[in-house]
């Protein structure tokens, strides 16, 4: 079993598909057109917010947001260290460097503690992952916190399309949200894209430059930073033929990740927080000391689990020596701990029993 299955997501939706693909080859426009439009809107007021800005990644989309805040060169960006690096990359692009928080060890998400100690420390930026579809516990607190102290706040939804806390959907408690489309992601292309999504008109227009050269007008370059960076029509037609799908492929994760922890027992296992609003089901991310020997007796029954993320960022070989005095005790041992189940909406009942009965036959 593989631990996500696009072909059977792409030949649910081939008509759909097919449909938008032959409409925007028809319509001979490619690039930010007509297209493009009309998912910024269809998304954005699916969040409940007001603008949409789509751009090419979802690392694009973290490092325009960033640059739209003010973030310069010599500037930190607080951010959790167990989210593959995709914000301390978005950062070094602008030449800016990540301030690493903790993680809470049972929902491996931001904390208001370890924001608080940012804000101390003298950080201006802040970028709360909503990390495996769970949104933050502590979001709401973030932001007020966040609010009071004129530090602007970026939430990275890149796993937790549709997820809501008290009713809102994620996204909308910050400043501004970056959002990635990559084929596995709750909502994704069949290619890259990306977007940020802000109530702020000043945000969004400036990233509206940043995302075409710094064009004010055609051909008229006032804004510094700026980059190409762009969603192609056929990829947002192809978004907005999966949004109103959106909804129940959530469901169907959050039944999924259900199914999982009521059929799973195990002494040498905890399960995840899994369940309610506030959970998209992106990743089934479970925990045990023996994580090795639990990924190799499921290879051997034929089933494919991944580790997200094997690395945390402050140990990235890249930082060589830059972050050895940082220690990060939750996030360090997650890392040797956690493991992910095949999680999908077009995993069968039977398929999710399967590897329910798998895990349970494991003896360490
Ligand atoms: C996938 C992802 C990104 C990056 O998105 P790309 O489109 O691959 O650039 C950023 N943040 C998180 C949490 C992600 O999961």
């Amino acid at each position: 079993m593989q631990i996500n299955d696009l072909s059977a997501r792409i030949k649910a939706n081939e008509q759909a598909i097919t449909g938008a693909i032959q409409r925007v080859v028809a319509s001979g426009w490619l690039v930010l057109g007509p297209e493009v439009k009309q998912f910024e809107s269809a998304f954005a007021q699916y969040l409940g917010t007001e603008h949409c800005i789509s751009v090419a990644n979802g690392t694009d989309a973290i490092e325009l947001a960033l640059r739209s805040f003010g973030v310069g060169p010599g500037d930190r960006v607080a951010t959790v260290a167990n989210a593959s690096m995709y914000t301390a990359t978005a950062a070094q692009a602008i030449g800016a460097q990540p301030f690493f928080l903790d993680v809470d060890p049972d929902t491996r998400n931001i904390t208001l503690i370890e924001v608080e100690r940012a804000i101390a420390a003298g950080v201006r930026f802040v970028v709360a992952t909503h990390l495996y579809g769970l949104a933050a516990p502590e979001i709401l607190q973030i932001a007020q916190r966040c609010a009071d102290s004129g530090v602007k706040l970026l939430e990275d939804c890149a796993q937790a399309h549709g997820a809501r806390v008290d009713g809102r959907m994620v996204g909308t408690f910050g400043d501004a949200a970056s959002f990635s489309f990559y084929p596995t992601k709750n909502l994704g292309a069949l290619g890259d894209g990306g977007a940020v999504t802000t109530r702020h008109a000043d945000i969004a227009e400036r990233i509206r430059r940043l995302r075409q050269y710094g064009w004010t007008d055609k051909y008229k370059v006032e804004f510094a930073g700026a980059r190409n960076t762009r969603l192609d029509e056929m990829q947002a037609a192809v978004l907005s033929a999966f949004l109103p799908g959106l909804d129940a492929g959530n469901e169907r994760r959050r039944e999924i990740a259900a199914r999982y922890n009521a059929g799973i027992r195990h002494p040498q296992i905890q399960l995840p927080v899994a369940a309610g609003p506030e959970y998209v089901g992106h990743l089934y991310v479970l925990r045990s000391a023996q994580r090795d020997s639990l990924r190799q007796h499921l290879r051997a029954e034929g089933i494919a689990s991944d580790i997200h993320y094997p690395i945390p960022d402050h140990r990235q070989p890249v930082f060589g020596d830059l972050y050895a005095d940082v220690h990060l005790p939750n996030t360090e041992r997650l890392a040797t701990e956690i493991l992910t189940l095949p999680c999908y909406p077009e995993m069968t009942d039977a398929q999710v029993d399967q590897v329910v009965a798998s895990v349970n036959s494991w003896r360490p």
